[in-house]
């Protein structure tokens, strides 16, 4: 690193060397002439070099011109000195806000750093270390304590502790055993395990999250977009002012000092520095944004739609009773709903299939889950499977419709149940209703606090929007202080509630799992995905993603957003803008001398940098 920063020194420590030996008087003499034209050609040279290079890459009369043709004329005038310094604070003040911004950008290259270089893995029989991007798909991929995990897959033997914070921010490590997912870049602070590979190279959840944070200083936002076409039209223009200038006064030197000062390097950083800074500063917490358009985004929601099972109540759910309404036991309703439910990601069905197996391990009388042949999704219902036992529906209350089969009993027990606020499935098979299963869906601890950090953020409606039935989603608002509740919801009817508060003004975040709320997701101005960690779905069409499992990060990542927004505008118009017309202002009267411009051109660039920078380590004030 230092080597590097030698040789970009380099041409600025020759150009001040150059400058301090042209004021030693004895100096004309020697060299016969001002000894100030050396760093001055050289300087100008480099600078020309530079601009014509950017020039080509994007054809438009770029902010270079100016600090050239300022060169120029004092080259004309004879002014040697004063260019070889201008030359010489151009480029040393480039090399100081490169220095600056290197900073920021380190805190997203030290996320690089955490990928493993190398793994353990066997072949023909024996364990043996290669590089990472040589390990294939299907390969055993040995992890031992205090090594980091070299790609994505199941453990298939063993356990440890591992820990996840490099993805998703959680600071504690969490027990694993066989059959859990471990993922690429996550340390394995005690135990060893045998993984097998599922996700290598590109595909691990590792690389989403790095194409992400590379791609985020591309997507640009309404401000950067205002300032982009703003520099457009500012060269010219201030061509024309600085010429006008020199006519009214006859002063080439004021029209030289125009142009220094008022050359928009600061403006052209205002907002990227920022955006950068605060997606390394959210990247290290384990919240992914997407860029500057999300982020601008999120500083300026005001109302907030959350999606309720798996994003208010926690991601796993729990199966608290089976209730068998035939003479089919217990086991085997258990079993007919985990075989429906077996290619479902919706939370209750993991939780039916998680509790199956559980009494699968505990009990010899289970029997094995029978081949199905296809799934159908209902829509706000449930599921419907074709199996070599015939058809199995797995769904809520309105299943009883669409198979017309009730009676007393499942309505008592439906009452029952969602009047404490749990989730009924009925498990029928052959259009009749043979048992039904007792899901608690708590909401998560993190929850109520997070919420109501969320009123001081300016966020003045929050709205929990699910396709659950009435009863449950009451139960939730009441103890999290949400006043609206929308139920029974289909996930474009989720959408169409989105729609309708942007109708009225309002800049809206949709906050889901991805689970039958993708369409809302889409649709709102910020769509936050939660427990993105194994989902490369949401990681891909959320603007923002939690990797964690949690809440806590949602009142961060708005702070985080208006925090930006703050310090773009500060960026743009206290920095860039006001500094600059100053800086014009005093230059036309007279006030200001080329080198004087310098001096105040990089002081913005750097204070704007420096501003940026500043995000880097914010955190939201707790109140
Ligand atoms: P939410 O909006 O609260 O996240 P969803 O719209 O995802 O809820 O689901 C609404 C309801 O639809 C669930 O509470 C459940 O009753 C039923 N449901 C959805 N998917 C399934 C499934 N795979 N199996 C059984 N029931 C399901
Ligand atoms: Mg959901």
């Amino acid at each position: 690193m230092a080597s590097v920063w030698l040789r970009k020194g380099a041409l600025p420590g020759t150009l001040l060397v150059g400058i301090l030996v042209s004021l030693i008087p004895s100096a004309q003499e020697v060299f016969r002439q001002d000894p100030a034209l050396f760093p001055m050609l050289l300087g100008g040279g480099a600078i020309l070099y530079q601009t014509l290079r950017t020039t080509l890459e994007s054809p438009r009369v770029g902010a270079g011109w100016l600090v050239v043709l300022a060169l120029l004329g004092s080259a004309m005038t004879g002014e040697y000195l004063a260019g070889a310094i201008v030359a010489f604070m151009m480029l040393g003040g480039e090399l100081l806000e490169e220095m600056a911004l290197e900073r920021t950008r380190d805190s997203i290259r030290q996320l690089l750093r955490r990928t493993p270089t190398t793994a353990t893995v066997q072949r023909d029989g024996m364990w043996i270390e290669v590089p990472v991007e040589t390990v294939r798909k299907g390969e055993r991929v040995l992890v031992r304590e205090g090594e980091q995990v070299p790609i994505d897959g199941q453990i298939i033997s063993g356990r440890a502790a591992v820990n996840e914070s490099a993805l998703t921010g959680e600071p504690l490590p969490g027990d694993k055993e066989v059959g859990d997912t471990v993922y690429t870049g996550t340390l394995n602070e005690s135990g060893t395990i045998e993984v097998l590979a599922e996700k290598v190279g590109a595909e691990t959840t590792w690389s989403h999250i790095l194409r992400v944070v590379h791609q985020a200083q591309s997507r640009k936002g309404a401000t950067q977009r205002v300032a982009d076409r703003f520099a457009v039209w500012f060269t010219p223009t201030i061509l024309l002012f600085g010429g006008g200038v020199w006519i009214a006064t006859g002063e080439i030197e004021r029209f030289m000092t125009v142009l220094v000062v008022a050359c928009p390097c600061a403006l052209v950083l205002a907002t990227p520095t920022a955006v950068v800074a605060a997606v390394g500063n959210a990247a290290r917490r384990g919240a992914l944004i997407k860029g500057g358009d999300t982020l601008e985004a999120a500083g300026r929601v005001d109302a907030i739609c959350l999606d309720k099972t798996g994003t208010l109540t926690k991601g796993e759910l729990d199966v608290l009773a089976v209730r068998p309404l035939t003479s089919l036991p217990e086991e085997e309703v258990l079993r007919l709903a985990a075989t429906a439910e077996i290619r479902s990601t919706h939370p209750v069905a993991r939780a039916v299939v998680t509790a199956y197996y559980r009494r699968l391990a505990d009990s010899f009388g289970m029997k094995p889950l029978s081949s199905v042949e296809h799934v159908e999704n209902m829509l706000g219902i449930g599921v419907c499977a074709s199996t070599e036992e015939g058809k199995i529906w797995v769904g809520n209350r309105r299943l009883l419709t669409e198979l017309a089969d009730d009676n007393e009993e499942i309505k008592r027990l439906l009452d029952e149940e969602e009047a404490l606020g749990r989730i009924v499935l009925l498990v029928a098979q052959e259009e009749k209703v043979v048992g039904a299963l007792v899901i608690a869906d708590a909401a998560r601890e993190s929850a109520s606090t997070s919420l109501s950090a969320l009123c001081g953020l300016g966020v003045r409606r929050i709205l929990l929007l699910t396709g659950d039935h009435e009863r449950g989603a009451h139960l939730i608002a009441e103890r999290l202080g949400i006043a609206e509740v929308r139920a029974r919801l289909l996930p474009h009817e989720k959408a169409e509630v989105v729609a309708a508060l942007q109708r009225e003004g309002y800049t809206v975040a949709m906050v889901g799992d991805g689970v039958n709320d993708a369409p809302a997701l889409a649709q709102a101005d910020v769509g936050i995905a939660m427990g993105a960690i194994g989902s490369d779905v949401a990681i891909e069409t959320a603007g923002i993603a939690l990797m964690g499992d949690n809440l806590t990060l949602l009142p961060e990542v708005l702070a985080l957003g208006k925090r930006t927004l703050k310090v773009i505008r500060q960026n743009i118009w206290v920095f860039a803008v006001s500094m600059n017309l100053v800086g014009i202002g005093l230059a036309s009267v007279g006030v200001l001398h080329p080198i004087g411009a310098a001096v105040v051109h990089n002081i913005s660039s750097l204070l704007v940098v420096g501003n940026s920078a500043r995000i880097l380590s914010f955190r939201r004030p707790s109140a």
